[in-house]
């Protein structure tokens, strides 16, 4: 009778890792692996080309919302003094490039599958490998499975009555045509107004000939100011790579932004505008992340804040009704990503584009014409844009059916939110590693940096398992419950969970209301995982013949 617990002794994997996505996190993941420490590895990529999501978002406007010299790797110090960014916040087709030079200068592409979506991944627990199946049908088996499928990849469309019935043109600007989209003369419509629509609505407004937004929450939307960068200035970041380096690997956020020391309410109006106002004028995320650190535990600090933003919303907005109609209500400033600002507000001081309030009349169809809403009234359109968002943080992993010991489904397991340790391993699931994972800095950071000390992270445990002897590593599910209550108690001492906001899941109908991306902020987590691997990685389970020999 075979021993169905017994390991299997011919276990020798077709390859030592398989990487899912070939974004940021994938393309570096493969290098760590391959290059540097002599794995064998493949990344398996949905789209047809390297870049997640600078593949994807191709819509009009879509650049980076970070500055350009830090949106990008550390690891390849000689790049970073010799790429040139054409402007302080790259556009998309310029991460594209970057990425695929990164692609082409580490000779990953003859290890990434292209146009492969993978569709399943089965721990089996006789052989300790995964099992990886592809939509083209292809099934390797691999020791390590990593997870490098990004934040805000799995794209959603509201699941609006009539959607298929619409004679027009509908596009997603997160699927976005790669021929690209001539709106010239076009009566368009916009449903959403996140991050995306702030750096859409503009541009299509200049095309066409009738722009309707359907709106249903306002943002705090604050200046990018976008432009050339200072060669002065270039010249002295390139001078200071290890300071800069060093100050964003620290900070909060995975920026070269600190709090002020006082908060807001500690702080005199007169002060506080003037501090305010520095940030205003400077653009990019000093105003929410460099600013005030009341205004995201206190209502009172967050409000005086606000105020300051609603003088600004009223200065741009020519039509009062318009400026009340943009200005956000009901949630704190700072707890929904606010998207960056290039002529967002002024676009709607132009006669052809029109905001349409869809909280109070709620968009009921989509019809043969265009849109319907609850009252009845319908705009007739020629194109919809859907910026309707994401299925963020685990969306994109539990689209694939990921199976653990004994068969236990991740969708199910995090059918009332992510459990994971650290967001980047979830008990059960041993040998895999999630990327930026929910319940790590992830989304609340400079995404290249939290995407760097992961990937350098899972580099470490998987050389530490080699050095052991071990076969696996697993969270156990007390350090995965302690994390899970961390995470929890953090989030509700803030104002985060008081707003609906895709980082608490809200704006997926039927999907959990917990807050997912992780507090503990960018350097002391990273310290935290040092400090984990340090000491000989409490919370983890190994497994393994050498491991098993020395107990
Ligand atoms: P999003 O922020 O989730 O915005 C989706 C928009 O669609 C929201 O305004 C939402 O309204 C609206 N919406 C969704 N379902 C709706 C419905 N049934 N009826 C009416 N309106 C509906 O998505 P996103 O703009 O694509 O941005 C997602 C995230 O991606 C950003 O927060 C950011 O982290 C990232 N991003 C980054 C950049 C960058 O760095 N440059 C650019 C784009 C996106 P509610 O607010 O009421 O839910």
């Amino acid at each position: 009778m075979t021993d169905m617990n017994a390991k299997d002794p011919a276990g020798t994997p077709d390859l030592d890792a398989v990487v899912i996505g070939a974004g940021f996190s994938g393309l570096y993941m493969l290098h760590r692996l391959r290059n540097v420490m002599g794995l064998s590895a493949r990344i398996f990529e949905a789209g047809g080309g390297v870049g997640g999501t600078w593949y994807w978002n191709r819509y009009p406007g879509a650049r980076s919302d970070s500055d350009s010299y830090i949106y990008c790797y550390s690891f390849d110090r000689d790049l970073w003094q010799k790429w040139e960014w054409s402007e302080r916040y790259p556009e998309q087709h310029e991460m594209r490039a970057y990425l695929e030079h990164v692609a082409d200068r580490h000779d990953l592409e003859r290890d990434i599958r292209l146009d492969t979506t993978v569709t399943a991944a089965t721990f089996d627990e006789r052989t300790d490998h995964w099992t990886v199946t592809t939509d083209g049908g292809d099934s390797v088996t691999a020791r390590y499975l990593i997870g490098a499928v990004g934040s805000l990849s799995a794209f959603n469309t509201p699941d609006f009555p009539g959607i298929e019935s619409f004679a027009g043109d509908s596009y997603h600007t997160g699927r976005w045509p790669h021929e690209g989209v001539d709106f010239t003369g076009k009566r368009v419509g916009v449903i959403g107004t996140g991050a995306s629509a702030v750096q859409a609505i503009p541009l299509i407004a200049q095309q066409a000939s009738e722009l309707t937004v359907f709106q249903r929450t306002a943002n705090y939307i604050v200046p990018a100011r976008n432009g050339p960068v200072d060669p002065e200035l270039t010249r002295a970041r390139k001078a200071d790579y290890d300071g800069i380096w060093q100050r964003v690997r620290e900070s909060n956020f995975g920026f070269e932004l600190t709090f002020l020391e006082k908060g807001a309410l500690d702080t005199p109006q007169d002060e506080l505008e003037r501090e305010l106002q520095v940030r205003w004028d400077e653009g990019g995320f000093g105003i929410w992340l460099g600013a005030y650190a009341d205004q995201f535990f206190v209502e009172e600090a967050n409000a005086k804040v606000r105020e300051f933003l609603h003088k600004r919303i009223r200065e741009k907005a020519d039509d009062p009704q318009t400026a009340e109609l943009l200005i956000p209500k009901g949630h704190p400033f700072g707890c929904k990503r606010n998207p960056l600002d290039s002529g967002y507000y002024e676009t709607f001081n132009l006669d052809h584009v029109h905001l349409v309030d869809v909280k109070s009349n709620p968009l009921a169809a989509i019809t043969r014409q265009g849109v319907r809403l609850q009252d009845g009234t319908e705009y007739e359109l020629d194109a919809i844009v859907y910026a309707t968002g994401f299925d963020a943080m685990t969306g994109p992993l539990t689209a694939i059916d990921i199976r653990g010991r004994g068969g236990e489904r991740l969708a199910e397991k995090w059918a009332e939110g992510p459990r994971t340790y650290l967001g980047l391993t979830s008990a059960g699931f041993p040998n895999l590693f999630m990327i930026t994972g929910p319940q790590s800095p992830s989304v609340l950071s400079n995404m290249p940096v939290s995407i760097e000390q992961h990937v350098e992270f899972v580099s470490r445990i998987i050389a530490d398992m080699r050095g052991r002897g071990a076969d696996t590593i697993e969270a156990t599910r007390e350090a995965e419950d302690a994390w899970v209550a961390h995470n929890q108690e953090l989030a509700e001492g803030t104002l985060f969970p008081t707003a609906d906001t895709w980082y608490m899941g809200a704006n997926i109908p039927g999907k959990p209301r917990v807050f997912m991306p992780n507090l503990d902020f960018v350097g002391p987590y990273r310290a935290k995982c040092d400090e984990i691997a340090d000491s000989g990685y409490p919370g983890f389970e190994f497994t393994g013949a050498a491991t098993e020999a020395r107990r």
